[in-house]
């Protein structure tokens, strides 16, 4: 289970969130694409946008469930 104290530096506030536990295996790009990249120099994801839309709730809470590690959290605050 992802821990919101442990959340990457670069995630944008709110619901969800990536922590330190990610392994950079992409799913969460490929399948939120919308919500998720990659932190480059660091190698490691975070969400750059919170879902706006159904769709994209939808996707964010499939690459949660998918992520292998669970580092994905959806209980983040500003
Ligand atoms: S699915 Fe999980 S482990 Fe894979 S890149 Fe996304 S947050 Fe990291």
């Amino acid at each position: 289970m992802a821990d919101r104290e442990d959340k990457n530096a670069e995630n944008v506030a709110g619901k969800f969130y990536v922590d330190s536990q990610c392994i950079d295996c992409d799913l969460c790009r490929e399948t939120a694409p919308k919500n998720f990249t990659r932190a480059d120099d660091e190698g490691y994801s975070f969400v750059y946008k919170q879902p706006e839309s159904d769709e994209e709730r939808e996707q964010c809470i499939e690459a949660m469930e998918g992520c292998p590690v669970e580092a994905i959290g959806n209980d983040g605050e500003d």
